[in-house]
Formats: C-alpha cells, sequence, structure tokens
C-alpha cells in the first residue's frame, strides 16, 4: 500500500520561500491565484465564539491531510480548517483507488492515513508553515483576512475516543506547546528570524464528530457528552443525509434529480439516527452546552451511502460514499428541516456539493463553516475557491454591502419581512424596541452599517433586537433558497453524468499532453513539473568480451516536450484523482517518473518504480542516483569526472566526457545506457527544482 510520508519542516520552509521567489508559486499553487482577502471587504464570522476571516474552509478531509495541504487550503482562501478526522485503528488498509471524482464524487476513504501523532504534527506544521509565511509580509494579505481557525474531528466510536491515543492527540491540539518548540528548532538557519514567532500552541478548541454511518442515536449522544465533560470541547455533530429520512431522500435524490440507478440501501435508513432520536439528542446536548458554557451544533451533512454500482472501486466494496453535486440539495432540504425545528438555535456548519456558484447562498443562509472537498478535487485544485470568492464579491457589490452580516441581510430580499415578523411576533414588543427596529430599517432602505446603527443608536437593545432580525433572515432566506435549489437544473444526473474527456493514448514515463491537469488535481501536490530539456539523446549500448568493451548499438531517446510531469512518492497515496483528471490513459501516479523521499521509502515500497536522488556529501561528489526499472535497480555515483554505473547484473566505471574510451568493470550482459542517461536526466532537473 502507498503511504503519505510527512516531509521535515525544514524542508516545507526552504521549499515555500525557494518556490515563491523563483517560481512564483507555493507548493505548485500559481501565486496569482492565491485569494488573500480584498481591502474593503470583510468576510469575517463567527466560529464558536472567536473570529474567523471567511466561513470558508476545506471538509476534513484530502485537503487537509497532511502539513502542505492545509497551508495550500490557506493559499485558496480557506480560514476555517476541519482538520481530516483521526480515530485509534490508525494503520487501515484502504483499498485503491479510493477517490472516484469521474461524475459526482464517491469514495472508500475515510480517516486519516497517518499514525495519529504523525497527524497531530503535521497539523502543527500547517498552522506554523501559515504563520511564518504570514510573518514574512510575502504575502499582500488585506487588512480583514488574517484570522484562521483549525476545527479538530475526531470517529468513530465511544471506546475510541476515549483511548489514549485520541486523548492525547486532543491534549495535544489543546496545547501544542511541545511541539510547536520542536519544530521552532527546526526552522532553518536562513530563516531564523521566524524562530522568535510567538507561534500559536492552543490551536483548537472545537471539534465536529464524525461517527460511523449507521452509529447508534445513543453512542454519538455520550460521545458529544464525553467531549463536554472530558475535554470542554466546542463540539458539531455531523449528521448523515439519512435523518431527511427514506421517503425524501429517494424523491429528491432519485426522482427529483434523477438518480435513478444508484440506491441508497434500506438499511442506511434502518441504522443510522431517525429525525426523532436527533431532534431529542440535539435537544438534550444543547442543553448540557448551556449548563457547561460551551457551544454546540450540527453539520450537514456526512456523506450519502449508496450500493457500488460502478466497477471504479475494488468489487468487494459492497458500498461507498457519495459526495458532491447532488449532496448540496439533499443538505440544504436538512437545514431548512433543522430550522423549521430548531430556528436558529444551534450553528449549522455545512458541507455538500459547495462549488464557485453556490458558495455565496450557503453564505447568505448564515452556514458556518462552509467546507468543501469534492470541488477542490477537480481541475484548478485548491486554486478554484478564488472563484467563490469572485462569485461572493459579485453579489457583494451588487448590494453594496461590505460585510457578511449586511449581506447575509439583503442577499434576497427578506430584510424588511424579517423585520415585519419580528415586529409581530414579539406581540407586546416594547417602545424601545419599536425604536430599534424603526432604526434598523431605515438603515436597511438608506444602506449603512446595520451592526453600528443597532450598537450606536438605540443600544443595548437594538443589539439583541439586530441578532434576532439575522436569525429571522437566515430562517427566511432557508426557505427562499431551499425553493430555488431543489429545481436547478445544475445538481441533476444529466449535467452531472460526463466523466472528463479521455483521448485514448497511454502515458508512457516521458513526453504526454502536458495538460498540467495531474498537478492541481492532487490534493497532497504530489505530481509536478520537471524540467527536462527537448532534445535526442544518443544512447550506446556496451558488449564486454574478454575485457574488451565495445558499443554494440547505438539508439537514441527523444524528448519532445518543453518539460516533463513527475511524482513525488512520499506525497501520493494512491487516491487515483490524477488519473481521472488525467486525458491519457494509465494514471500519472503510476507511469510517469516518481521520486522518493528518502532511501528508506524509495527501499519500502520496492513494488514501485522510481528513483532516489541522495544529495552529495562532498563537493568532489555528485548525488548519488538510485533508480528502479521494471524492479530491478540501478545505481549511479559520480566522483570527479569518473562515474560508477550499477545494474542488476553489472558495476562499469568510465569517464563521463567519453564512456566509449574508457569504460571498464563486470558484466553478465550487454549493458544499456538507456537507464543510466534517464537518472543522469533525473538528477539534473529534481536537483533544480525546489523541492
Ligand atoms: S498523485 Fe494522483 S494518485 Fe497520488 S495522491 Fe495525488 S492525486 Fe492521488
Ligand atoms: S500526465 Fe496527464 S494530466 Fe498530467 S500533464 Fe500529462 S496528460 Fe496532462
Amino acid at each position: 500500500m502507498a503511504e503519505l510520508i510527512p516531509h521535515p519542516f525544514g524542508s516545507l520552509i526552504n521549499r515555500m520561500f525557494d518556490e515563491l521567489e523563483t517560481e512564483q508559486s507555493i507548493f505548485d499553487f500559481p501565486e496569482k491565484k492565491f485569494f488573500c482577502g480584498l481591502s474593503g471587504k470583510d468576510y469575517s464570522v463567527n466560529f464558536h465564539g472567536k473570529k474567523s476571516s471567511s466561513a470558508l474552509g476545506p471538509a476534513s478531509g484530502p485537503q487537509t491531510q497532511m502539513a502542505q495541504n492545509i497551508l495550500l487550503s490557506w493559499l485558496g482562501g480557506c480560514r476555517i480548517m476541519e482538520l481530516k478526522t483521526v480515530q485509534i485503528l490508525d494503520e487501515l488498509e484502504i483499498p485503491r483507488p479510493c477517490i472516484d471524482m469521474q461524475t459526482v464524487g464517491y469514495n472508500v476513504e475515510w480517516s486519516q492515513e497517518l499514525r495519529i501523532e504523525q497527524s497531530l504534527h503535521e497539523y502543527v506544521k500547517g498552522a506554523m508553515l501559515i504563520e511564518i509565511l504570514q510573518a514574512s509580509g510575502k504575502l499582500e494579505l488585506a487588512e480583514n483576512f488574517g484570522d484562521v481557525l483549525y476545527d479538530m474531528s475526531v470517529g468513530y466510536d465511544l471506546a475510541g475516543i476515549q483511548s489514549d491515543k485520541v486523548r492525547q492527540f486532543i491534549e495535544g491540539m489543546q496545547d501544542a506547546s511541545e511541539i510547536v518548540e520542536h519544530y521552532r528548532q527546526q526552522i532553518p538557519e536562513q530563516y531564523r528570524e521566524f524562530r522568535k514567532l510567538d507561534f500559536q500552541t492552543k490551536l483548537s478548541d472545537t471539534l465536529t464528530l464524525s461517527t460511523f454511518h449507521g452509529c447508534p442515536p445513543e453512542e454519538i449522544e455520550k460521545i458529544i457528552d464525553y467531549l463536554f465533560r472530558e475535554h470542554g470541547l466546542n463540539c458539531i455533530i455531523k449528521l448523515n443525509p439519512t435523518l431527511l429520512g427514506k421517503e425524501k431522500v429517494r424523491h429528491l435524490f432519485n426522482e427529483i434529480l434523477g438518480y435513478a440507478e444508484i440506491h441508497v440501501p434500506d438499511e442506511a435508513f434502518e441504522n443510522d439516527a431517525s429525525w426523532e432520536q436527533a431532534q431529542g439528542f440535539v435537544e438534550r446536548l444543547g442543553e448540557t452546552a448551556k449548563t457547561l458554557g460551551l457551544c454546540f451544533g450540527v453539520k450537514f451533512n456526512n456523506t450519502l451511502i449508496v450500493e457500488n454500482h460502478r466497477d471504479f472501486f475494488p468489487q468487494s466494496e459492497k458500498v461507498m460514499y457519495l459526495s458532491g453535486t447532488p449532496l448540496h440539495v439533499l443538505g440544504i432540504h436538512l437545514v431548512q428541516q433543522f430550522r423549521e425545528k430548531f430556528g436558529d438555535q444551534f450553528p449549522i456548519s455545512f458541507s455538500a456539493g459547495i462549488d464557485k456558484t453556490n458558495f455565496a447562498d450557503a453564505v447568505a443562509l448564515g452556514l458556518t463553516p462552509i467546507t468543501v472537498c469534492s470541488d477542490l478535487l477537480k481541475v484548478g485544485g485548491y486554486s478554484r475557491s478564488s472563484a467563490y470568492y469572485k462569485e461572493l464579491n459579485s453579489r457583494m457589490d451588487n448590494l453594496g454591502v461590505s460585510d457578511i452580516e449586511s449581506y447575509l441581510l439583503k442577499a434576497y430580499g427578506n430584510a424588511e419581512q424579517a423585520l415585519k415578523n419580528i415586529a409581530s411576533g414579539a406581540g407586546n414588543i416594547s417602545g424601545t424596541e419599536v425604536a430599534a427596529v424603526d432604526a434598523l430599517r431605515k438603515t436597511l432602505e438608506n444602506g449603512g452599517e446595520f451592526r453600528k446603527v443597532a450598537g450606536a443608536q438605540v443600544a443595548p437593545l437594538a443589539n439583541e433586537i439586530f441578532e434576532k432580525w439575522l436569525s429571522e433572515v437566515k430562517l427566511l432566506n432557508t426557505k427562499t433558497y431551499v425553493d430555488e435549489v431543489t429545481t436547478q437544473a445544475r445538481y441533476t444526473l444529466e449535467k452531472n453524468s460526463n466523466p472528463p474527456r479521455k483521448v485514448g493514448t497511454t502515458l508512457e514515463l516521458f513526453d504526454c499532453l502536458t495538460c498540467d491537469k495531474c498537478i492541481p488535481v492532487c490534493p497532497n501536490d504530489a505530481n509536478f513539473a520537471l524540467n527536462i530539456p527537448q532534445g535526442e539523446t544518443e544512447i550506446l549500448e556496451f558488449e564486454n568480451n574478454k575485457s574488451s568493451w565495445s558499443v554494440k548499438a547505438k539508439n537514441s531517446l527523444k524528448l519532445e516536450k518543453k518539460y516533463q510531469i513527475a511524482n513525488f512518492a512520499d506525497f501520493c497515496n494512491e487516491c487515483g484523482n490524477c488519473d481521472i483528471f488525467c486525458p491519457e490513459d494509465g494514471g500519472p501516479f503510476l507511469l510517469k517518473p516518481r521520486f522518493f523521499g528518502s532511501l528508506e521509502t524509495f527501499q519500502e515500497f520496492s513494488h514501485r518504480d522510481g528513483f532516489y536522488i541522495e544529495s552529495e556529501k562532498t563537493s568532489a561528489q555528485a548525488s548519488i542516483v538510485f533508480s528502479r526499472f521494471d524492479g530491478k535497480e540501478y545505481r549511479v555515483s559520480e566522483t570527479g569526472n569518473t562515474v560508477n554505473y550499477s545494474g542488476p547484473d553489472f558495476e562499469v566505471q568510465f569517464s563521463k566526457n567519453d564512456p566509449a574510451n574508457t569504460i571498464s568493470g563486470e558484466a553478465k550482459s550487454r549493458v544499456s545506457f538507456l537507464n543510466y542517461e534517464i537518472m543522469q536526466m533525473m538528477r539534473a532537473s529534481y536537483e533544480s527544482k525546489s523541492r
């Protein structure tokens, strides 16, 4: 199985700054596509009593599984990071491939693939990278865009969550001082000024609970109760779309949206918490949270469990988890169902088919955080979230607003109605409250900053009225949007059944369409461009006959493309996503040159071909190149002008400038220099990369 291997912190820092300087990108995310906020726009929201510069965040998934992923999410404008779920079983065998983004989005992956302790370290490293980059002043970060929050996610049952391993993880996130000190020492000398930073050590006091599909409701309630009392965490429960009930899910999903062939098994409804049960535990947990002075909310949705009706995942997987576009409609219906019962009493976190069009709607509904996963796995990757802000900005500009509360009030034209509802609903509304409502109404007519008016003109009661107004608008906006979203064609099967185009050719080690799609679609930044010059290289083939060497054949290796595509094995868990979006067949992660980050990983994953380049030890010695072609290992080392090249059944030495006349050594059969030439190309190009 392919494993993710955390990268040394110092190397991540070096690469972050070097790449920004030399290639105007960070971890292959081009600088021109970063979203660093806009002057004059305030997207801030409140999450569990803390300020975040935006409601947008990566969902607990591939985008938060490694340190560089967290930074990449941040560069795309995400500000509430729901960290990938950790659980006691941290040595899982995940089937590969595990992500199928051909149409709507299916997966068979679940929690973090790293060990729990590694996850904790990756999360701390990610947060420190962000702080260092922020402190460097190398980005033009808008004044209101600096606040970022980290939200833990743990699973999946009470016994596991009570285990020492998970406890240590939670405590480590609540106080990461030791880990921060450990990594502070690893900040390279060149960047020593950042060793003085006052890094955040209380990384998180919030948690979103992920439970098994089919987790008994009593168990869910006990887990949250435990997390409240034992760890003092503000909590959110992620709930399943099955809460809508069998009839409604099937009506919406199979009939309205047209996914008639996809079956949600009966057991999914029978095993999951029912709506009645969920209402019960939400009420009780809400009360407990209040008593303990903590925050409590819900999240819509978890993925939807469906029968494995495709041949993408191994057939041993009887079910798979649907995500992406159609889930949006189910999620919004759940928001409405929940708000009809609970009003705006509990905050709602949201994750279901968020994209550049509907992000602004989710903001208008006051959902926080609004998390995204599937869309960021499509072409463009992390940079896709910049487009979310483009749409939100355009809507905010049209409404003449510059902050989220004002946007929410005006987004669907429900503000006036909401004021009327408050005034009439209150019945015995007091004189002061009437004055407050009037002041707010005037602000609505004349344009102005609602929060200021509420605070200054008729304080203190006006603030209370203002909060009521916001809540009422959220409820009305939900109604407006649910009607709209249900009938939108973009969520239907018809609009979501075309897989990415394939051209019918198969990838080879070198040259391809060089469309670059595989680079950003990798959530871990495992694929990258390699600068190997175009041209033709002569390939000699030698024969050793009674200690006399002669050239027996001359061939050539021709590279036609301006650059090549490569894969960094330590960041690749073979999820398969780049294969989906590559127009050619075979999978870039399988067929393109693969580089390992250490000799250990090169040797450990011996079932995969690839290269490891060991940095030079002395100035007289060039880096040693290790490689595997068709499972056979080769090695090239150089001292001065002398090259030592060995393979499965040969070891030869020669002068670099004149192999034909200087070669000597042992060989059981002919020695082709094809692999030697490739290894030399790999060394030269890989070393020129800031990796
Ligand atoms: S390189 Fe491809 S297969 Fe590997 S992790 Fe990235 S997207 Fe997945
Ligand atoms: S490997 Fe595939 S996706 Fe990547 S650049 Fe080549 S053709 Fe495009």
